[in-house]
């Protein structure tokens, strides 16, 4: 069995990203706005601004209280949208519970698009783009090419059907080539399908949730899932067990979580070098 490290392949992408932005005399800026102020988004928002630090590219935080109105919030990524010196914007999801967190996505300039949620540029990753994507699944995309997984013909099952992961990584598999089964809640007999996975992808957000009889010998198994119990961080997949069971895996944490930050530093990059 391999570990699928994600966290040191995460520091080669911030590398990368960091001898470009190096040579670039405007130096790209990531906006991060954050509407809810719990514990979890504070933490990841700033991560983000760490590893734009990292990368030598600025970061700046809109911090708007939890009771904004969707009006306001909207008015703040117009403002951000006309601000020539923000390259890319990122809206810290979840939102309080009033807002209508699709709308003010669509609000953002899809030129400026960061983890490539508005409906313009989804839209155009399921026509096919597979050079812009959201952030975590173009990071695992780019992990299994980095350890020489064969994607093409494969089965890969994606469990979890959100347009921040499962829809857009099952997009990206199978403009890869796989054969994509996505499955979600109402799925029936869900092991019947995850057992058949060569790839198995689980998005689902319930603390070990897969187990060994749910994964087929020899899969590679990619965890998404981030559960915070009693202080510690839980995958969605029963790691102990699985792993003495598949071919390759990746850890909570060290898994996807770096790698969907380095891939942020990645889409701020390319937003600043494709966007005129
Ligand atoms: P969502 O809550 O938006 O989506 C969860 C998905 O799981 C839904 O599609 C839901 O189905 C499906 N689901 C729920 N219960 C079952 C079940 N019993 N059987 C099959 N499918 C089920 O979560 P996200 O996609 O945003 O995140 C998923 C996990 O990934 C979370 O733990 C989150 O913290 C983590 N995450 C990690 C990131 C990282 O960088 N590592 C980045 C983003 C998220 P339905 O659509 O029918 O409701």
């Amino acid at each position: 069995m391999e570990i699928l490290d994600g966290k040191k392949f995460a520091t080669q992408i911030k590398e990368d990203v960091k001898k470009s932005v190096m040579v670039m005399t405007k130096k790209p800026m990531l906006a991060c706005i954050i509407a809810e102020g719990d514990k979890a988004s504070e933490i990841y928002v700033a991560s983000k601004q760490k590893a734009c630090a990292e990368c030598g590219m600025l970061s700046k935080i809109v911090r708007l209280d939890s009771s904004v109105s969707q009006t306001q919030l909207e008015n703040e990524i117009e403002t951000l949208n006309n601000d020539t010196q923000v390259t890319a914007i990122l809206l810290q999801l979840p939102l309080p519970k009033h807002l209508d967190e699709q709308k003010a996505l669509n609000k953002i300039s899809p030129q400026k698009d960061a983890d490539c949620l508005t409906f313009f540029n989804f839209g155009k990753l399921f026509a096919g783009d597979k050079d812009f994507a959201p952030c975590t699944a173009f990071g695992i995309i780019k992990l299994l090419e980095k350890y020489n997984v064969e994607i093409e013909g494969k089965h890969a099952v994606v469990v979890g059907r959100s347009n921040l992961v499962g829809r857009s990584v099952a997009s990206l598999l199978e403009h890869h080539n796989a054969t994509v089964t996505l499955c979600h809640s109402k799925t029936q007999n869900l092991k019947k399908h995850t057992q058949d996975a060569d790839i198995l992808v689980v998005a689902v957000g319930k603390p070990k949730f897969i187990t060994a009889d749910f994964v087929k010998k020899g899969a590679v198994v990619i965890d998404v899932g981030i559960n915070r119990i009693d202080g510690t961080i839980i995958g969605d997949v029963d790691f102990e067990n699985v792993s003495k069971k598949c071919g390759k895996i990746t850890p909570v944490p060290g898994g996807v979580g770096p790698l969907t930050v380095a891939c942020l530093m990645r889409n701020t990059l390319f937003l600043a070098q494709h966007v005129k």
